[in-house]
């Protein structure tokens, strides 16, 4: 199923974000932790691709295991790193599967990457192009509330976007953001720009203290007073920080449904009980 045709009804969607493993010796146990989340009934699952170098097959197997398990997958393909066959060839692989929808992405710049040499892509929008040219693919794409790291100028950011979705996209998928004014901020300036798509609000559950080092680091987004004072007080006893983070990504949810956001994307970073405990938080609200 097209994810654009799952987003259109208007009813609360909560879809979850899963990444392949580094080494196909893992294969079964990212199955198995597929098998877990499929039981919370997403309404899509989306699978990373290349981050830390993995392989692109190890998306499309992955795609493959959550179809299997009833779900519709949407599968991630940077490009700034491959060639025009490469994408075509991941492209044939995605159809050959029956992968219908594709988060198409500019993949972050290689440490090694000559700015000098001919390269065949440089910003996603021309990755939509050619997804867009070749057809039957429902397109999504990466937003950024608090603009992209590489972004000094917020307007021009959104106007970078705005150029984004108009070569193609069905949807927008944002970066995680822990203050939800920011996220009703972004909406508004995309709402004033003209870009009408969907923009599904992307959710990372904290569970641990390392964790938000690091996800803040590599987003660029800011931390609320409110959550600072969990970090503070719980960030150094592990189950007490877990069962923090849930509270608050389910917090977070619950108020971006009040305020009319009707799709939220969960980062599970592969954990089914994350998963789990935040679809519990939600049953009766999701279904409202
Ligand atoms: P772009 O849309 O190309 O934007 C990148 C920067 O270039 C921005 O600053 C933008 O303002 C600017 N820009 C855009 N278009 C133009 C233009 N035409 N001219 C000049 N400047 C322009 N990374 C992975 O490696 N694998 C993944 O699976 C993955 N999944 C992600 C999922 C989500 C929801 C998000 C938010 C990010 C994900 N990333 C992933 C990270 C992403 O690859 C990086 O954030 C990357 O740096 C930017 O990708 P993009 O598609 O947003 O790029």
């Amino acid at each position: 199923m097209k994810i654009k045709d799952i987003l259109e009804n208007n009813r609360v969607t909560v879809s979850f974000e899963v990444f392949p493993p580094k080494e196909w010796a893992k294969i079964a146990d990212t199955k198995k932790v597929i098998d877990e989340m499929v039981k919370y009934n997403p309404a899509f699952m989306s699978v990373t691709y290349g981050a830390s170098g993995t392989a692109s097959g190890y998306t499309t197997e992955i795609a493959n295991a959550i179809s299997k398990g009833g779900i519709t997958p949407l599968s991630h393909l940077t490009c700034i790193s491959s060639g025009r066959e490469k994408i075509s060839s991941v492209l044939d692989e995605l159809e050959e599967n029956g992968v219908e929808n594709v988060l198409a992405l500019r993949g972050d710049i290689p440490a090694d990457y000559d700015i000098s040499a001919q390269h065949s892509f440089h910003h996603a929008c021309e990755l939509v192009d050619v997804i867009r040219e070749r057809g039957g693919f429902c397109i999504g794409g990466a937003c950024y509330p608090e603009t992209h790291p590489e972004s000094t100028n917020r307007v021009d950011d959104i106007e970078k976007l705005k150029y984004k979705v108009d070569c193609g996209l069905d949807f927008l998928t944002s970066q995680m953001f822990f203050d939800n004014e920011k996220f009703y901020d972004f909406r508004e300036m995309c709402e004033i720009k003209g870009i009408n798509v969907p923009i599904i609000a992307g959710i990372m559950p904290i569970t641990n203290a390392k964790q938000i080092k690091r996800s803040v680091e590599l987003s660029n987004c800011s931390l609320p007073k409110k959550f600072e004072k969990i970090m503070e007080r719980f960030g150094e006893k592990p189950e007490v920080m877990k069962q923090a983070g849930i509270i608050y990504a389910t917090e977070q949810i619950i108020d971006l449904m009040a305020n009319g956001v009707n799709n939220i994307h969960i980062y599970t970073m592969n954990k089914p009980d994350v998963a789990e405990q935040i679809m519990k938080g939600l049953s009766v609200i999701i279904n409202e």
